[in-house]
């Protein structure tokens, strides 16, 4: 929320709403609650934050209670593949990354959180151990799937040329876009939401603007401005202190004088495996996966801010519940021989021996910085068939190339980065090759997937996820199958929410599901129904909530 020094007392405050100062008047009733900003895309203030450093503080907070409860936390081990065996989990194999000792971990229940896959792509927000491995292990057992992995979010504002992320709570807060010529651009293009429109929007805006000429010319490539001096420099100090710091020790500028270099940036992947409600996997048996290395349905093919963190309590609160009444369960019984075990273990001790015993293989620092270029030029914001069809074909060619790597460096067994790149580049191909495919085969726009050569979202023939599995070992391409979307069950159905020309080709349920909600929703009320009692009617969802989240959230009012 902008503000002056004045937040955090009673009663009013300074806020910058469309380049405009503005006194806003909190109701007493709210005050020491969690309050909220806004953010891109949204029609309410909904974004709860502290400061700029949202996740870090919980973070800090999560981390505190783990130690609190006395959680046993084993550090520097990476999981390097799943134990399976007829359909079911049975935990993993994992590395000590200082050791290089190989561990395995037997289990009723295994979970997968292991976030995003944005560092296949060669500029990214993400910290740099995001490189889908985790899907890779899901990927790899053949059985289960990953579901949307075309899906990828990028962010207006990571500064240039590094990639890192200045939050959309720099605009959220009254920010503002400026070109070349300090022009600010975005009313020209999204007359009413403007900077705050959603950012797949805003990342697509700015790429078209610069695009017209309107960039400034650097040498990591032409970028734009976000200007935050408007905030003044209280309000940046206290509200914006991380992006003040990132700006100070990145770029060596100050923002409450400067303006920030910024450019659209890979920042989010809504895809990841393909879950239950509950967290578990659709086709393999006893392995869950929850946060933004899943794709649990949160986001579809598009995330607004904030939606994220929300996601990784809300889906770690529910699924950690349902692992614990699976664990509890007769069903979660596990009988595994030990052999199965070391034939695990030896895979991925063999797997190691060729990486670092091959002659004349290939070097997996090139194949990398290559992929990554690939994802970034033709994956990217805009994508279109042709584009697409060689970043598929190219990727398939690296991928082969990748069975043939060499670790040139080091050849220790032990704490050694080229080892780690070696196996880790082999699967981020994979995941690479499931985007990239899934990106062309998708021939519509939805969300932020924008095929210039198809600008329409296509319900009629497109309402439905991507669904991913790499079946066989030997294959060079993963097998791509779709699966359904039932409008009939929606509360929301499908529809356009975006802003400007609706280009979308409805689907013909929607109209036909609209007037149920609508038949459905004008009888409840006037039965005197309150909107939770109208919502599970129209989708029943209580029953699929652990008994104790069943209750409602408390709330002050609508717009409090
Ligand atoms: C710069 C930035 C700002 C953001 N700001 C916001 C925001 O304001 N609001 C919002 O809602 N969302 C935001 N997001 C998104 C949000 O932070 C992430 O989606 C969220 O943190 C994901 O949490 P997670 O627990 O699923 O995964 P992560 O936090 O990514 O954690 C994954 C963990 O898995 C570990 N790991 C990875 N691979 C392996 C392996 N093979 N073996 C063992 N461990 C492994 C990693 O070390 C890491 O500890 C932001 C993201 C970024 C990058």
């Amino acid at each position: 929320m902008g503000s002056s020094l004045e937040q955090g007392k009673k009663g009013s405050r300074t806020a910058i709403i469309n380049a405009q100062k503005v006194t806003i008047t909190e109701k007493d009733e709210a005050h020491g609650l969690i309050t909220a900003r806004d953010f891109g895309g949204t029609k309410k203030w909904r974004t709860c934050y502290t400061s700029d450093g949202t996740g870090h503080s919980m973070l800090y907070a999560m981390d505190n209670k783990a130690h609190q409860d006395k959680v046993e936390i084993h550090e520097r081990l990476e999981a390097m593949s799943l134990i399976t065996d007829e359909g079911r989990c049975y935990g993993a194999v994992a590395r000590n990354l200082m050791t290089g000792e190989l561990v395995a971990y037997i289990s009723k229940a295994t979970t997968i959180a292991t976030g995003g896959y944005g560092r296949i792509y060669s500029v990214s927000t993400n910290a740099i151990i995001c490189q889908g491995t985790g899907q890779a292990l899901a990927l790899e057992t053949g059985i289960a799937t990953l579901g949307n992995m075309e899906a990828i979010q990028f962010h207006p504002t990571a500064i240039v040329p590094v990639g890192i992320l200045t939050t959309e709570g720099c605009r959220g807060d009254g920010g503002l876009l400026l070109d070349k010529d300090g022009y600010r651009f975005m009313p020209d293009y999204e007359p009413d939401k403007k900077e705050l429109a959603s950012r797949d929007v805003v990342s697509r805006r700015m790429t078209e603007h610069i695009r017209k000429g309107k960039g400034v010319k650097s040498r990591y490539g032409d970028h734009l401005w976000l200007d935050i001096t408007i905030l003044g420099r209280a309000h940046i100090e206290k509200n914006l202190r991380e992006v003040k710091e990132i700006c100070e020790n990145f770029l060596g500028i100050d923002p409450a004088v400067d303006w920030i270099p910024v450019r659209p940036t890979q920042h989010y992947s809504m895809g990841g495996i393909r879950t239950k409600y509950t967290g578990e996997s659709q086709t393999l048996k006893g392995l869950y996966s929850c946060g933004e290395a899943a794709c649990w349905d949160l986001h579809g093919f598009n995330r607004l801010g904030g939606n994220s963190v929300s996601e990784t309590v809300v889906s770690g609160m529910l699924v950690a519940e349902y692992i614990s009444d699976f664990c509890d369960s007769y069903d979660s019984s596990i009988h595994i021989h030990s052999s199965k075990i070391e034939i695990a273990l030896k895979k991925e001790k063999d797997k190691l021996e060729t990486l670092l015993t091959n002659k004349h293989g290939e070097d997996a620092y090139v194949l990398r910085r290559r992929m990554e270029e690939i994802m970034m030029d033709k994956v990217g914001i805009f994508r279109n068939g042709k584009d697409l069809q060689e970043a598929v074909d190219e990727l398939e060619e690296l991928y082969k190339r990748s069975k043939n790597i060499e670790v040139f460096r080091s050849k220790s067994r032990a704490a050694n980065p080229a080892l780690v790149n070696a196996y880790r580049t082999q699967k981020m191909l994979k995941i690479a090759l499931t985007v990239a495919l899934g990106a062309l085969l998708r021939t519509e726009s939805r969300g932020a997937h924008s095929r210039e050569d198809f600008p329409e979202r296509d319900d009629e023939n497109w309402l439905n996820r991507t669904i991913t599995s790499w079946p066989n070992e030997g294959q060079t391409m993963p097998s791509v199958s779709y699966e359904k979307i039932e409008i009939d069950t929606m509360e929301l159905p499908p529809g356009f929410r975006g802003y400007g020309k609706d280009l979308t080709k409805h689907h013909p349920d929607t109209k036909v599901r609209q007037e149920k909600v609508d038949a459905i929703t004008e009888k409840l009320q006037a039965e005197g129904a309150n909107r939770f009692e109208i919502q599970h009617a129209l989708m029943p969802y209580l029953e699929k909530l652990p008994k104790k989240y069943r209750g409602t959230n408390e709330r002050l009012g609508e717009n409090v």
